[in-house]
């Protein structure tokens, strides 16, 4: 019997694309043993580390079966859908092993807001993630505006790529921002993902033929598909943010999400302030004299009270 070591870089329903180290790609399937070192969420996802042994090994066609599923350094779960009880179900990985997660917004149509932005930056500072800000569509902004807006997330010392594909500007700051790693890009659709994945990778995703006014139509990405960058390390195209549980994120930690908080919410007057209603907050102390920025701390009340309604 042969075994090989190989990561799953597509999933299709039942069946997965698994690649090895040295380039060869297998058509595999699980089994009822294959062996799982994440009990908790999907057998197998986008990303996943494998043991795979070989059933066939024709000149046109590879093919095995995942015996192994290594532990997961990292995972994206798919946020549950709320009008079903699934509560005994396992979490659905969209993508595992993810070591970037790279918010893709466009300058313009759609517009970009802060507030997405600022959720993308709680999502991965409570995943523990690296995060790279790409700001698409910098052709349709004076250049003034948006890197205004960008400000704040430069002096928090978030990294951002701007670019243009259309002026193919901007191109190689991010292929050098990516550096051989997995990413993990998301976004609103329209921002202009599958392009911009399309031009990095030489292939085609299918883009979005419908506008991102209608938001209907818009390609699948259920079936995730892990795609090899030119220069080392892949890129996954995954849905919104919308589509990510943010389960683990409460009321109660939010707080520590905000790295700007952190210097000053010592100096509150309750060692548990939420800062919202409490007197004597040192948080709303930094907003009101400028420190903290006023944009950001109203993304903060927005997801406080948002992760009540949420459950
Ligand atoms: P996705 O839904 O995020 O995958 O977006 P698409 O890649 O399908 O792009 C949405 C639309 O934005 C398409 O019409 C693209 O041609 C357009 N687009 C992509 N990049 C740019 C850019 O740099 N500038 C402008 N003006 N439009 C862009
Ligand atoms: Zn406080």
């Amino acid at each position: 019997e042969v075994y090989y070591e190989g990561r799953i870089t597509g999933a299709f329903g039942a069946g997965y694309m698994v690649t090895t180290d040295d380039g060869r790609v297998f058509r595999c399937r699980t089994f009822p043993g294959t062996q799982s070192g994440n009990p908790e969420s999907s057998l197998a996802a986008v990303g996943d580390q494998v043991e795979v042994q070989v059933t066939l090994s024709g000149t046109d066609a590879l093919e095995g079966i995942i015996m192994q599923v290594q532990p997961r350094r990292s995972a994206l779960i798919r946020k549950r859908d709320p009008r079903r009880n699934r509560s005994r179900e396992k979490q659905q990985v969209i993508a595992a092993n993810i070591e970037l997660l790279v918010p893709v917004v466009s300058a313009y149509e759609p517009p970009l807001t802060t507030r997405l932005i600022d959720r993308y930056l709680v999502f991965a500072e409570s995943e523990q993630l690296p995060v790279l800000l790409v700001v698409n569509k910098m052709d349709l902004d004076d250049g003034v505006e948006v890197r205004k807006l960008m400000q704040v997330y430069h002096d928090l010392g978030y990294r951002i790529c701007y670019v243009s594909i259309y002026r193919q500007s901007g191109i190689d700051e991010l292929i050098e921002a990516l550096g051989g790693r997995i990413s993990a890009f998301s976004g609103h659709s329209g921002v202009g993902k599958s392009t911009i994945i399309n031009l990095l990778t030489g292939v085609r995703l299918k883009t979005s033929r419908t506008s991102w006014k209608s938001g209907k139509g818009v390609h699948t990405t259920s079936n995730a598909t892990m795609l090899p960058l030119p220069a080392g390390g892949y890129v996954i195209d995954t849905p919104g943010i919308r589509e990510f549980s943010l389960a683990d994120i409460t009321r109660e930690n939010l707080r520590f999400y905000f790295r700007e908080f952190l210097q000053v919410m010592p100096e509150c007057g309750f060692s548990s302030c939420t800062h919202t209603v409490e007197p004597d907050c040192a948080v709303k102390t930094a907003v009101g004299n400028g420190v903290i920025d006023a944009g950001r701390y109203e993304s903060y009340l927005a997801l406080f009270y948002a992760l009540e309604d949420e459950r």
